[in-house]
């Protein structure tokens, strides 16, 4: 078993090379806690999701820091996997890939969330695709190009039907003739069309058919009027998974490829062929025997029946532990499920053994893949009223992220383990 650690090796390492020091080590330390994300995982999946998608290439969506895994191990495992594009919300987030290493020749970066003011300048030295909505942003990114005497990769988004950003039909041809006239003049060029999906995750949605249409008929519209994309895109990982006629050239998947299902709808992660990436534990901090009639956290809303024993889980709603599962939430302490009792507070919630008893520093595991009998991300969102993916995405920064890869090194025993750096 190896252990990979230092995160300013992570930083300024080659893509494909091995992203940390590995040195030999015989498990991971006791800490408060940690999220283990397990590379190899995330690889099969995405190997799962081309498979799944043959004809389209696939952008790993590594936004919000890789939906809490950690935006460049992630990055880097899915360009092993065959992912070729990558993507982000923000500009910061894909200039951040680039300034730790990934090249043009790497990956191309797409990101969709601009704002007025850019940054434009840095976004088309970095050779991002950048989604663009309309007039404004179009202007922004042509006059930036212009100063810098460079051609910009713009891809424009167009509101199929999700009413958030991207062009409405109406001014669908105003867009496409500012971008072609943007063309003429050099500074931008049309690299994609695309747009995104309301309701993929609830199959048979009429929605469904009437974006498909509508984009359709805006692609078409668009390449009549001389832009030709390379690139036209419109499923996210529920498309990816259950409509094969929505893939196009691209399909963007997020969630999937961190192991969680996109809804309970569709199946759990075993049925889609998906390995849960992200493993969330805690030392349990303090166990102690208490009277019947004991209240437990704040405000008292739970008692205890019995004399019993109480366990202390050091993590609470700093760490993205929902508040709202107070009474609720899961977690495997001994060998069986225990639900958080009474409130969870910001750093500690509270679980009771009901007379058992665990060593303190006993594994605590609120969330994983289910294999040793734990909760699941989607047990959680069942638990606090919303879906798997705020779950994974809101784990906080207090959390040390553990980078496990059990492919390098080859057999099942050859654990390699790069921490420290998320
Ligand atoms: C977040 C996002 C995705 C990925 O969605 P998943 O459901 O997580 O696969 C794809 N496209 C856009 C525009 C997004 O914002």
């Amino acid at each position: 078993m190896t252990v990979k650690t230092g995160t300013n090796d992570v930083m300024s390492r080659a893509m494909m090379q091995s992203v940390t020091e590995v040195t030999q080590a015989t498990a991971l330390p006791p800490v408060r806690a940690r999220a283990e994300i397990d590379l190899a995982a995330l690889r099969a999946n995405v190997r799962s999701l081309r498979e799944r998608a043959p004809r389209a290439a696939l952008m790993a969506v590594v936004k919000s820091d890789a939906y809490g895994h950690g935006a460049l191990p992630c990055a880097r495992a899915a360009l092993q996997a065959g992912a070729t594009w990558l993507g982000t919300a923000t500009p910061q987030e894909a200039l951040a890939l680039r300034a730790a290493g990934i090249t043009e020749a790497d990956a191309r970066v797409m990101c969709w969330l601009w704002t007025p003011g850019g940054p434009w300048r840095e976004a088309i030295e970095a050779g991002l695709d950048m989604g663009i909505s309309g007039l404004w942003s179009l202007r922004e990114v042509s006059d930036a190009a212009r100063a810098l005497g460079r051609t910009a990769k713009i891809q424009l988004k167009a509101d199929t039907g999700l009413g958030r950003n991207g062009c409405q039909p109406a001014d669908w041809p105003g867009l496409v003739a500012a971008a072609r006239a943007a063309e003429a003049e050099g500074t931008v060029k049309v690299t994609g069309l695309w747009s995104h999906f309301a309701c993929a995750d609830e199959p048979g949605h009429p929605s469904i058919d009437l974006q498909l249409t509508a984009f359709r008929e805006m692609v078409a519209y668009a390449e009549t009027r001389g832009l030709t994309p390379e690139v036209r895109h419109l499923a996210n990982s529920p498309a990816t998974l259950t409509l094969p006629h929505a893939h196009f050239d691209l399909v963007r998947t997020g969630i999937a490829m961190y192991g969680v299902s996109p809804s309970p709808e569709l199946g759990t992660p075993a049925e889609l062929g998906l390995r849960p990436v992200m493993k969330l534990s805690a030392s349990v901090a303090l166990v102690k025997q208490v009277p019947a009639g004991h209240g437990v956290s704040y405000g008292h809303h739970y008692v205890t029946e019995h004399d019993t024993t109480l366990a202390l889980i050091p993590l609470g709603y700093a760490d993205g532990v929902p508040r709202h599962a107070s009474g609720r939430g899961p977690v495997l302490v001994g060998g069986r499920w225990r639900r958080a009792c009474g409130r969870v507070a910001m750093d500690q919630f509270v679980v009771d053994l009901g007379g058992e008893t665990v060593e303190p520093g006993a594994e605590a595991i609120l969330f994983g893949s289910g294999e040793q009998g734990e909760p699941t991300a989607e047990d959680w969102a069942r638990a606090a009223d919303t879906i798997a993916y705020e779950i994974v995405t809101r784990i906080g920064q207090r959390v040390p992220r553990v980078h496990v890869d059990g492919d390098v090194d080859g057999g099942p025993d050859a654990r390699d383990r790069a921490s420290g750096d998320s």
